[in-house]
């Protein structure tokens, strides 16, 4: 077992660290700040302008009004949110139209939807991960309720024209949702100049702590909430606020806004150095997915003639964090179902891991990232060729 020092944490858009400036900016808000906001007092009131502040910084980030921005407790609840909501406008729009690469947050709940009658389409990609703008264009009629559409693979870091879709589903005349998760703090955008209905994040993949989130909700749509009872947010989700978490996640946005320029191109040089680096020490090596569009820090590669399992154990007992697929379905042995969209077959799916770089990553975990990984994909092939 590796200690924390020696640990080379390739797998950011897992999770990442939260910043310790975060942390600094939620403890006294998990200690003497203890007050509800929901509170007249002044103890609470404190509280809840702090929530107010943090709304603010959230809404600069995005480029949204702060009163669109709706706290929740991960990004999965705001996708939850979005779709619940979107069905919930007309009776006669509950149709959806989404993606085969979405994260299991929109995946497995449209799955659900469609077991209980709603009609889905599931838009294909090509083998660059892509959708076809004139697919989706005829996927939408006078029945649907919303798209759903990720701006960013967390697999493959593939972002989709989002302003595009965007404009098309308006123009069709249904919602658009955007899981934004693996966007927000990576690519800069203001939501105020896009045609985007519905938009959800998460505070742990942007520096943040886990279990915060944050909907989204254009201001001139109409909302239905997912979760009810008492009236926080507005009456637009019910539950007292994760108030300590929720300050930590504008604390995140204020840096993310600050630093976006700055890190996206640490981010990308890390990335392109390592991404070099293993093409030219291992061979048979290909990039999964549109090399253009994408993240300025992901990677999928597929390493021909491994199981990414096993190069996961070995890469883990050297304290390499990366993943085969998303974290989600780790454990189970199905290979990605990203990969399998993009027409790659089970062998190049069942090989490929993802390395996802963050703030926090620094020129030495490349370098020793690519001291390692060739050796241990050499000894993997080996075992593999023997057996
Ligand atoms: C992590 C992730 C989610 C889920 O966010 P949680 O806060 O963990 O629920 C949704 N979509 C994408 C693309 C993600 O990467």
């Amino acid at each position: 077992m590796s200690t924390a020092s020696d640990l080379i944490y390739l797998d950011n858009n897992a999770t990442t660290r939260v910043d310790p400036a975060v942390v600094e900016e939620m403890l006294p808000w998990l200690s003497e700040n203890y007050g509800n906001p929901s509170s007249g007092y002044r103890f609470g009131q404190k509280v809840n302008a702090a929530l107010e502040t943090a709304r603010e910084r959230v809404a600069a980030l995005i480029g949204s009004e702060p009163g669109e921005v709706l706290f929740t407790s991960c990004g999965t609840e705001s996708t939850n949110a979005a779709i619940h909501s979107a069905l919930a406008m007309d009776r006669d729009r509950q149709h959806i139209v989404t993606t085969r690469v979405e994260h299991s947050a929109t995946l497995k709940t449209c799955e659900l939807l469609a077991k209980r009658g709603h009609p889905v389409t599931w838009l294909g990609v090509n083998s660059d991960g892509q959708i076809d703008l004139g697919e989706l264009e005829r996927a939408i009629t006078d029945e649907t309720a919303l798209v759903s559409i990720m701006w960013a693979n967390n697999e493959t870091g593939v972002t989709f024209p989002i302003e595009k879709i965007a404009d098309i589903v308006r123009e069709k005349g249904a919602v658009f949702h955007t899981d934004a998760v693996q966007t927000v703090g990576k690519i800069p955008f203001a939501l105020r100049d896009m045609k985007v209905n519905f938009l959800s994040l998460s505070g742990h993949k942007l520096h943040a702590p886990k279990g915060v989130g944050v909907l989204y909700v254009n201001r001139r749509l109409k909302f239905t909430p997912f979760l009810t009872g008492g009236g926080q947010e507005g009456g637009r989700r019910a539950g007292t606020e994760n108030t300590a978490s929720i300050i930590a996640l504008g604390k995140a946005c204020e840096i993310a806004a600050q630093q976006i320029a700055h890190e996206a191109t640490h981010v990308k040089k890390l990335r392109g150095d390592f991404e070099n680096g293993i093409l030219a020490r291992v061979e048979g090596v290909r990039i999964n997915g549109d090399p253009v569009n994408r993240l300025p820090n992901t990677t999928s590669l597929a390493f021909g003639g491994v199981e990414s399992e096993a190069m996961l154990m070995l890469l883990d007992q050297r304290g390499i964090c990366c993943s085969a697929g998303s974290a989600c379905t780790t454990g189970q042995h199905e290979p990605s179902h990203v990969l399998r969209a993009m027409g790659y077959d089970d062998t190049r799916a069942r090989g490929s891991l993802r390395f996802s770089f963050g703030r926090f990553n620094t020129p030495a975990d490349v370098a020793r990232a690519l001291e390692i990984i060739p050796e241990i994909a050499e000894k993997v092939r080996r075992v593999a060729a023997a057996a």
